[in-house]
């Protein structure tokens, strides 16, 4: 169930403001929770990067799920937040000395790790501290998922992770090195995946290397399957959960049962409890269309700009009968555009739109583009 945003605490704070329904949250992750309560070695770990607002992250800390984090400063955020250190994994194809040097400082539980290049960076840095990394390979499974191009990174052509082929001999470099402890192998294939094909493709991929692996003599103790469970951005009100039961059954179904096994999971859990609420300045008439002009922009929403993806957006204070409308930004840039002939309640300069599902990538991808203040919150 989605709770209404609260429009007199709008009313007083400037616009745009992210709105987050906690009550979705904590339901949402109770219902992970429940997902894996019969299996004791899995643990989820929240994608920072998908929100780091600190009320946010507190809130997922305090139920119990351990932070991914892709850089130093994700790192620092988590721990501000309260997670353990023991609970944190540092992921990333281009991690800073500084960085690296901060996770091993702080004791974190896991360096997944993407090059040879990287390795041996990880194992000087360790042994000047006189410390040992724990470290898991990333493994580029050469897997497509079916999801937008600039969000599949499983692939061969992708950056991230080292090529499966040549990972035995990756993993007998990680066993010599002495700064180095071998623990594990990680995967992600990609964001907001809905077909769960993609996932059991992804099993079958590492059992065939954890065979592989074996035969070699390689032991492997844990492995971490990455995050990427889609969200339902078409209809916010009827569908406010992913599909945990299916994406944790067919692990289940397809992943030894033995195996430790960690996700990362993001966007499924913060992306349908939030909102960006924003305030309708102009209601301006084209030669072929009405465009609705309001005060947030890619600035504060970029997902629709960089990837053409939508949200749907509300009119929050209109009861009027609906109209057709562009929804633009103030921002100089034609793909500041938040939808194209959307059905909107008839909308008047003052009105207020909540654009919807925009919990994850949202508030953590806002930047100062043209001087613009970046956006407050309001957990409700
Ligand atoms: C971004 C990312 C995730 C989270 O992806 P979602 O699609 O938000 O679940 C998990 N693991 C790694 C390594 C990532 O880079």
């Amino acid at each position: 169930m989605m709770a209404p945003v609260p429009i007199d605490r709008v009313r007083e704070v400037r616009t745009p403001v992210y709105c987050y329904d906690t009550s979705l949250l904590k339901e949402t992750l109770e219902t992970v929770r429940f997902h894996i309560s019969d299996r004791p070695s899995w643990k989820v770990h929240y994608a920072v990067k998908a929100n780091f607002n600190p009320g946010i992250l507190k809130l997922i800390a305090s139920a119990g799920l351990g932070a991914d984090c892709v850089s130093g400063g994700e790192v620092r955020a988590a721990l501000d937040a309260g997670f353990a250190p023991s609970d944190i994994v540092y992921a990333g194809v281009g991690k800073s000395d500084e960085e690296i040097l901060l996770g091993l400082d702080e004791g974190i539980s896991r360096f997944n790790v993407e090059s040879v290049a990287e390795l041996k960076v990880i194992d000087t840095l360790a042994r000047s501290r006189g410390k040992v990394a724990p470290v898991s390979l990333r493994v580029n499974p050469d897997i497509g998922a079916h999801t937008h191009a600039n969000i599949t990174t499983g692939l061969a052509e992708n950056k991230f992770g080292i090529y499966h082929g040549i990972l035995p001999d990756v993993v007998r470099i990680a066993l010599s090195l002495k700064g180095i402890e071998f623990k594990g192998l990680h995967f992600h294939i990609g964001s907001q995946i809905l077909d769960m094909a993609d996932f059991s493709t992804l099993c079958n991929r590492i059992a065939d290397i954890l065979g592989r692996l074996d035969t070699e003599g390689l032991p492997v103790s844990d492995i971490n399957v990455g995050g990427g469970l889609g969200i339902d951005y078409y209809n916010p009100d009827d569908i406010t959960m992913a599909s945990f039961g299916a994406y944790f059954s067919t692990f289940k179904r397809h992943l030894r049962s033995d195996l430790p096994v960690h996700f990362e999971l993001g966007r499924s859990i913060v992306g349908p409890c939030g909102s960006l609420v924003c305030k309708v300045l102009y209601v301006k008439e084209g030669l072929t269309r009405k465009f609705a002009v309001v005060d947030a922009g890619m600035t504060e929403l970029i997902r629709p700009a960089l990837y053409g993806a939508y949200h749907h957006i509300d009119n929050l204070t209109s009861m009027m009968p609906e109209e057709k409308y562009d929804v633009v930004g103030p921002i100089c840039e034609s793909s500041d555009v938040f939808g194209k002939a959307r059905m909107l309640r008839c909308c008047r300069r003052g009105d207020y739109l909540a654009i919807r599902s925009a919990g994850a990538y949202g508030e953590s991808m806002a930047s100062s583009y043209n001087c613009r203040p970046l956006p407050g919150s309001i957990l409700y």
